[in-house]
């Protein structure tokens, strides 16, 4: 079975490590927030207070042994950006990673993320896709 690590544990990360771990996966949730972590921590497998771009601290952490890695960091740009570089020199397979605009996931790209997502963007263009689909327009 899949192992998930998901590091940023905002509206987006909480989402994706809670929605993993409702369907039996492995999760291992990651945010530099204590109060946050504490809060998945019912939730996930383990939830650990940690800086993503401490690299020692992610060796420690034995996050190469995962299979997929979801960086979900927001705002933090720089932090978002580094996370990823890290992920991937340290040899996780498949890592995700939540960009702010396309600059910013050209970047991603650079430094080895395996998917670049938009979450406004692709969730936007979804649910036109979904209002145009003909079951929606039969309520
Ligand atoms: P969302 O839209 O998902 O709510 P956001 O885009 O507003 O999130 P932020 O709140 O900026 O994003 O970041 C998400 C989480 O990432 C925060 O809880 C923050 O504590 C965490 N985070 C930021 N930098 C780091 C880091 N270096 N290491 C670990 N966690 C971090």
């Amino acid at each position: 079975m899949k192992q998930f690590v998901v590091i940023g544990l905002g509206r987006f990360g909480s989402s994706v490590a809670r929605t993993l771990a409702e369907r039996g996966f492995d999760v291992l949730a990651i945010d530099q927030d204590e109060s946050l972590v504490q809060e998945m921590a019912n939730v996930v497998t383990h939830a650990v207070q940690a800086d993503a771009t401490d690299e020692n601290a992610m060796n420690a952490l034995g996050l190469r042994n995962f299979d997929v890695a979801v960086v979900a960091i927001g705002a933090d740009v720089h932090s978002n950006i580094l996370a990823t570089m890290i992920l991937k020199e340290m040899g996780v397979r498949y890592v995700v990673a939540k960009a702010l605009d396309p600059l910013h996931g050209k970047v991603l790209a650079k430094v080895g993320a395996d998917r670049v997502i938009f979450p406004e963007r692709d969730m936007g263009k979804r649910l036109a896709l979904n209002l145009i689909s003909s079951n929606v327009l039969d309520f």
